[in-house]
């Protein structure tokens, strides 16, 4: 039955692609066997609008459960009073922040696009640059954050709301700086964690808590969970109003079935095997960010303190983000464009590429491997034109990954 069914067969497919294939995308990760377990199971049948204990529906018995026990983890890994792990994606979590928080055209502050924000962060095609006044803040020509001139643009501004986090920034938060300037012009502070969730829970990278009003993040990153968000607070107050935004306020029933993966994977992000990983991923990003820098490729900010960081393709070897992301895809190395600092170029061909290891190293690879990885981009793009070496390359790969297993493959 499942094999004369194409969907499965694509499925396969997809399985064999991550296989054989270097995954470099700095938002992307492997989830454990149990992870999936809980994704594939039966808990997708049931609706369940409401929260534990006030259900809309009858039946809700054991998943109440479920969410209790996902709440209770994600409290006690964050260190925080309130959880609300119903959220569908990151999206939807910083839209459910901004409709808890603000009125319709109210001014947001954060990070440009182009610095290493995130859509939601204010972008103009996307909500948060649509529905609110938004006003973004970038990074100095070495790829830094300025802390004094976002200070003097939300003392101009004077925004509601201020987002801190990234998806392309390979440098430390100050979050006690942003909250000091958020203070000074009454801001709310809302941290979105989404990229560094892992790090963080391992401490690995320093932690919001205790300085954001409001904490969004993704579940499917760093952190090694499904595909899901959650919105973390210690005022009451707000975290009724962010439960209230999520439901009735923007969704429908929560999808338990991620609502159990989460659990699943804040238990694991628990354990001091997963802090090993995480301290792993960031020893490997240094190290994969040095041995291209010794290749000659400029990397943004010169290193990364974190799981990412940007390749100034343009400088580097004359070819724009998404050539580089092309070359990169036909050895099976897995990359996206991304936009540098000030990048000149548009978004969709933009200077860059961005890299990340998190699923590099939950496949087990180490520092002698991140060497290796570096050689076969600096190969691949140096040998773009010649077809017998790109496909040599290929087969190496092949082989080089064969060892290094996924949960759930094979
Ligand atoms: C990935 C990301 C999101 C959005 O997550 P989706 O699940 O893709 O909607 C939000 N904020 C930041 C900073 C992110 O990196």
């Amino acid at each position: 039955m499942v094999q004369n069914n194409k969907v499965f067969e694509l499925i396969n497919k997809e399985k064999q692609r991550q296989f054989e294939g270097l995954e470099l995308i700095a938002s992307e990760n492997y989830v454990s066997e149990d992870v999936l377990q809980c994704m594939g199971s039966i808990l997708t049948n049931k609706y369940s609008e409401g929260y534990p204990g006030k259900r809309y529906y009858n039946g809700n018995q054991f998943i109440d459960e479920i969410e209790i026990e996902a709440i209770e983890r994600a409290k006690n890994l964050f260190k925080v009073n309130f959880a609300n792990v119903q959220p569908y994606s990151g999206s939807p979590a910083n839209l459910a922040v901004c409709f808890a928080l603000l009125n319709l055209g109210d001014t947001v502050m954060g990070m440009s696009l182009d610095s290493g924000g995130h859509l939601t962060h204010g972008f103009k095609v996307s909500f948060s640059g649509s529905f609110y006044n938004a006003v973004n803040y970038g990074v100095d020509s070495n790829g830094y954050i300025n802390y004094d001139e976002i200070l003097s643009l939300a003392q101009k501004a004077k925004p509601k709301l201020i987002w801190a986090g990234f998806s392309a920034y390979s440098r430390i938060l100050d979050w006690k700086k942003f909250r000091e300037i958020s203070d000074e012009v009454g801001a709310y502070l809302v941290a979105d964690i989404s990229h560094v969730a892992g790090l963080i829970a391992s401490g690995v990278y320093p932690s919001p808590v205790g300085f954001a009003d409001v904490i969004t993040t993704t579940t499917h990153k760093t952190l090694r969970g499904p595909r899901g968000a959650m919105i973390l607070s210690n005022d009451e107050e707000i975290a009724q109003k962010i439960d209230k935004a999520i439901f009735p306020g923007l969704q429908g029933g929560p999808h338990n079935h991620i609502t159990a993966g989460i659990a699943v994977a804040l238990k694991e992000a628990s354990t001091d095997e997963f802090k090993k990983y995480s301290q792993q991923v960031v020893i490997n990003a240094k190290k994969l960010a040095e041995s291209l820098s010794n290749l000659g490729y400029k990397i943004i900010s010169g290193g990364t303190d974190n799981h990412l960081f940007l390749v100034d393709m343009v400088s580097s070897v004359g070819l724009s983000g998404k050539e580089v992301g092309d070359i990169l895809d036909s050895v099976g190395i897995t990359v996206n464009k991304n936009a540098i600092p000030n990048d000149g170029r548009k978004p969709w061909d933009p200077s860059g590429i961005r890299i990340g290891t998190p699923a590099l190293t939950t496949r087990g690879m180490k520092e002698k491997e991140m060497e290796i990885v570096a050689q076969f981009i600096d190969r691949a793009i140096k040998n773009s034109k010649n077809k017998e070496e790109m496909e040599e390359i290929r087969r190496e790969i092949v082989n080089f990954t064969k060892v290094f297993k996924i949960p759930g493959i094979q």
